[in-house]
């Protein structure tokens, strides 16, 4: 009988996240340098390049690898022999390991969970409560996968309830190209297929938790059903050209993971969940014989690479552009900002319009300005902020049109713009500026000053003035509207099917 102390399992929990949020999985690393070295879109090579530099920074600097540290799921596979020495509930132990890391005080993360999801939306304050799953099994440990998932990449999560006769591959290549790049390409696809609603979903998350080894599957052919759609997905989703962040390339997708199990004969439900380029997850078991040590990786394992903006970027001084050089500035242009942006996301975004709706003035003048995406972690020692990438634009579509109705001059964000914006952003002559999510640690660098300057009750979400140097970002939507989400992978999946390039 294995006895299971209370302190064991909180201090593994809160170790094992506290690792996951600096340290990337060494697959996932290989993997991001392979379709580094292969890619042949300079964009979404840059991209690559600073994914890869965030995360040996990140290794090094002992911070998190993205200004989202992610929701915490945990599964746990508890042996039928552990017996629990505690007086809290295990749900009760798993949360007290949430809220140790979260509040750690040499590595602070980003407290992203708010109760109340449909009234109040109010910070738990420690990133509390983890989303636990159990499983009962034979034995006499604790196995325990946990893992912090970004908001963006579960954002896109998919699901549908197909007919017995329905593609999965036609389906899975219909929903990728809508999911867009709010997700953080490159990264896994983790696809659940049977049972029931619930299930699909559960095997969708669960698929994730298992290292990246697409190559040693297709080296030696497929087993099973599951098997055969992960290497046709692997190949057919590189195909779509949609690339790092989606500015096309080659490399969409590192790995495919499918999960399977029986389904009624009136259904086949299927669901998507993907992994964004801040992947973060360990498995660990518990024998009792004390907390679970996480060996910490060889910093030799991340590639010798390091962010340096190639010679033809432009410098730009937010404080004295013109219309004249935002209207100069193309799709794929890579510029480095200096001066000084405001920040707002989507609480703040909401209150603004809020604010306008009701016919009274901002508490910030927007005229002029560049607004940032973000919610940055809490800054550390002499840090002018934390980790601090973008968040997804698409979420601020529907504030554009009123914002930039007071004057404001560009948005900086993630991932594609929608009809809305871009119309918006065509009409009055504006911009939208991309920085490279998941390399959160590494634009965090060029923020030499962070000043809240409106609705400090909003934490993350509060509007900052953020001072930079040299923070790179690529003209994603020019002033006439032209989107490098769009022209991007239309011309890199042209490119991958006229020349049969394969993507190993
Ligand atoms: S890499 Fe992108 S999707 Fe993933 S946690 Fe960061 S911002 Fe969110």
């Amino acid at each position: 009988m294995t006895v299971i102390k209370q302190d064991d399992m909180i201090s593994s929990i809160a170790d094992a996240l506290q690792y996951i949020s600096y340290y990337h999985p060494k697959d996932f690393i290989q993997a991001v340098d392979q379709a580094y070295q292969r890619e042949q879109n300079p964009a979404a090579k840059d991209a690559l390049v600073q994914i890869l530099t965030n995360s040996r920074m990140c290794a090094y600097g002992h911070r998190p690898i993205c200004q989202d540290t992610g929701i915490v799921s945990v599964f746990l596979k508890v042996g039928m022999n552990v017996q629990w020495d505690a007086d809290m509930s295990v749900e009760d132990m798993v949360n007290e390991g949430v809220r140790r890391a979260y509040l750690h005080p040499d590595n602070k993360l980003r407290a992203s969970i708010l109760a109340d999801p449909d009234g109040a939306r109010k910070n738990t304050g420690d990133n509390t409560p983890a989303m636990i799953t159990y499983e009962i099994v034979p034995g006499n440990t604790i196995e325990i996968y946990l893992a912090a998932k970004g908001g963006g990449s579960e954002a896109k999560t998919k699901f549908a309830m197909l007919n017995p006769s329905d593609s999965v591959v036609d389906w899975v290549l219909e929903q990728v190209p809508i999911m867009g790049a709010g997700w953080c390409p490159p990264g896994v696809l983790g696809i659940g297929i049977g049972g029931t609603a619930d299930k699909a979903m559960a095997m969708a998350k669960k698929a994730l938790l298992e290292p990246i080894d697409i190559q040693a599957l297709t080296a030696r052919g497929a087993t099973n059903r599951a098997e055969e759609l992960r290497i046709e997905l692997y190949e057919k989703v590189n195909q779509l050209g949609i690339g790092a962040q989606g500015l096309g390339g080659l490399t969409t997708v590192l790995d495919v993971k499918v999960m399977d199990c029986p389904t009624h004969a009136a259904n086949k439900a299927i669901a998507i969940i993907p992994n964004c380029a801040a992947t973060r997850w360990v498995k660990f078991s518990l024998d009792g014989s004390g907390p679970a040590v996480l060996e910490p990786p060889k910093l030799e394992d991340w590639p010798d690479v390091s962010y340096e903006a190639g010679d033809n970027v432009k410098r730009v001084d937010l404080q004295n552009i013109t219309k004249d050089d935002v209207k100069s500035w193309q799709p794929g242009d890579v510029l480095l900002l200096n001066g000084k942006m405001l920040t707002g996301r989507d609480a703040a975004h909401k209150r603004m319009v809020d604010i306008l709706n009701k016919g009274e003035k901002l508490p910030v003048d927007l005229q002029g300005r560049f607004i940032y995406y973000v919610g940055p972690v809490d800054p550390m020692g002499d840090e002018a902020v934390g980790p601090a990438g973008p968040t997804t634009a698409t979420r601020m579509d529907k504030f554009t049109h009123q914002v930039l109705e007071q004057g404001l001059m560009g948005m900086i964000g993630k991932a594609e713009r929608g009809p809305a914006a871009i119309e918006a952003i065509k009409k009055f002559e504006s911009v939208y500026l991309m920085a490279v999510g998941g390399a959160a640690y590494l634009v965090s660098k060029a923020i030499k000053k962070s000043e809240v300057i409106a609705f400090p009750e909003l934490g993350m979400e509060a509007v900052y003035e953020f001072e930079v140097e040299d923070m790179p970002v690529t003209v994603a939507v020019d002033s006439r509207g032209e989107s490098v989400h769009k022209t991007g992978p239309q011309i890199w999946a042209k490119k991958i099917k006229e020349e049969n390039i394969k993507i190993v």
